[in-house]
């Protein structure tokens, strides 16, 4: 690989921005960062008026989803297209559920070769499907033999898992270092109210944020850390946070003396609300859960990105076709499969709404999408930051390109995007993974299989 140097950037870390020079090695790591670096065989890319970021790290994909009622119709290979064109070059994905009963190793297994495909880095967070001896024993073997150091519990969904279940695996956690993650709402809750408005012809899209009201996220909130509270302060991580309410269940198990609790949202909670629901055909593009929330939730989750209590923005990338998969619930919003697209566009939506109309600062949005989420997961120092001995997986972001989301524009495989028609400020222009180019101008320019998979390590 020819070694890279990148002169004169706005070079933005987790930490600060400053101008200078970024020189990418053969191996394809980061040799060196200061001003007026030495090129010496090195090809110069210069990035005058440009910002030079981390690679971002989306710590919550659903590559080839199988959820039973379809199949998200991303796979490995065109949703890490996609993260590569928007700047993303690592990414975490949640396993589907396996077959009842099966053990920690069987989707991995299946994973693995699923992701071979893959064009940017990726690892795997387990799944916690139900909880007896050999699970317990498997979070180990897990963890040493493939380096899955995060799994994931729901505590609503066919394979929920009850209370106890929950504090097993949370206590098991804290002994081996892990880091459980928890899709939080209110099983019992959500059950009672889809039965009595699939009974009464309530089935437009605009009864399903009415299904999942934001208490039942809350509460999922609260008793899912105060668990891990029990549990003996386990790794708490809370994915797709869309309330203000549920924010302040994170807050509030901080402030009860909790230091290993996380807390992630989505582009989708921050810039689309539940008046997208009113439409009784465009509604179903937006069936996700949770389900878009109120505009006043969106300012409590934006003032808990600037405040620094929310850590993570991920996506939760699950998109299905609008024209054929999601009319499946076109007569009742529960048959419809639920998840949107997000990965291509989650760096540019910060970089634009948050860094460039002033909201967040770019160390922050630096922090949110790329540094936090490699050091909880696992991937720090390797991925997420911009210094020596990392890798050399950078975005280039021109901030004097202004265009129109449009999803013709894009590399999902999908037919549309939540976000079409929104005027972004600044584009990532070249995507570098490893110190390769992969992505030029919105083009993929990378090949099929390049990307690896990544033993992750524990956090303590
Ligand atoms: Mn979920
Ligand atoms: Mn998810």
């Amino acid at each position: 690989m020819t070694p890279i140097l990148f002169r004169n950037a706005f070079v933005a870390t987790a930490d600060r921005v400053f101008a200078g020079d970024v020189l990418a090695s053969a191996d394809g790591r980061i040799a060196a960062v200061g001003e007026r670096l030495d090129a010496g065989d090195a090809a110069i890319v210069d990035a005058t008026g440009k910002y030079l970021l981390p690679g971002g790290v989306d710590p919550h994909t659903h590559f080839d989803l199988d959820a039973g009622i379809a199949r998200a119709s991303d796979d490995f290979y065109s949703g890490s297209v996609a993260a590569a064109c928007g700047g993303t070059t690592t990414i975490v994905d949640h396993v589907a559920f396996g077959p009842p009963g099966c053990g920690l190793f069987h989707q991995i297994e299946a994973y693995h070769r699923l992701a071979r495909r893959a064009v940017v880095d990726y690892g795997f967070h387990g799944v916690l499907q139900h909880v007896d001896d050999a699970v317990l024993a498997d979070m180990e073997r897990l963890r040493g033999a493939e380096g899955v150091t995060s799994l994931k519990l729901y505590l609503t969904y066919d394979c929920k898992l009850d209370d106890g279940a929950a504090f097993r695996a949370l206590r098991r956690a804290r002994e081996l270092g892990l880091t459980l993650c928890a899709h939080c709402e209110n099983d019992g809750v959500i059950s009672v109210l889809r039965r009595e408005m699939a009974a009464s012809g309530r089935t437009a899209p605009r009864y399903h944020p009415l299904s999942r009201p934001p208490l039942a996220e809350a509460e999922a909130v609260r008793r899912f850390l105060d668990l891990a509270a029990m549990a003996g302060d386990a790794r708490a991580y809370v994915v797709h946070l869309s309330t203000r309410s549920g924010l302040d269940a994170v807050r509030a198990a901080r402030a009860g003396g909790q230091t290993n609790v996380f807390a992630e949202t989505c582009p989708q909670y921050l810039f689309l609300d539940d008046s997208l629901y009113d439409d009784p055909r465009e509604g179903l593009k937006y069936i996700m859960s949770p389900p878009l929330r109120r505009a006043a939730d969106q300012a409590a989750l934006w003032e808990g990105l600037r405040r620094g209590d929310i850590d993570a923005v991920g996506t939760d990338h699950c998109p299905f076709f609008f024209a054929t998969q999601k009319q499946a619930g076109a007569d009742d919003f529960t048959r419809c499969p639920g998840g949107a697209p997000g990965v291509e566009l989650r760096m540019p939506l910060l970089f634009s709404e948050g860094f460039m109309k002033g909201r967040l600062s770019l160390p922050q949005v630096v922090r949110l999408c790329c540094a936090r989420p490699a050091e909880i997961f696992g991937l720090a120092p390797r991925k997420g930051d911009i210094r020596p001995g990392a890798d050399a997986d950078l975005v280039l972001f021109d901030p004097g390109v202004e265009w129109t989301v449009d999803h013709s524009l894009l590399h999902e495989h999908v037919d549309y995007t939540p976000y079409q028609g929104m005027t972004l400020t600044g584009r990532p222009v070249a995507t570098y993974s490893r110190g390769e180019l992969v992505a030029e101008n919105g083009e993929f320019r990378g090949g099929e299989g390049r990307g690896r998979y990544l033993r992750r390590t524990v956090q303590q």
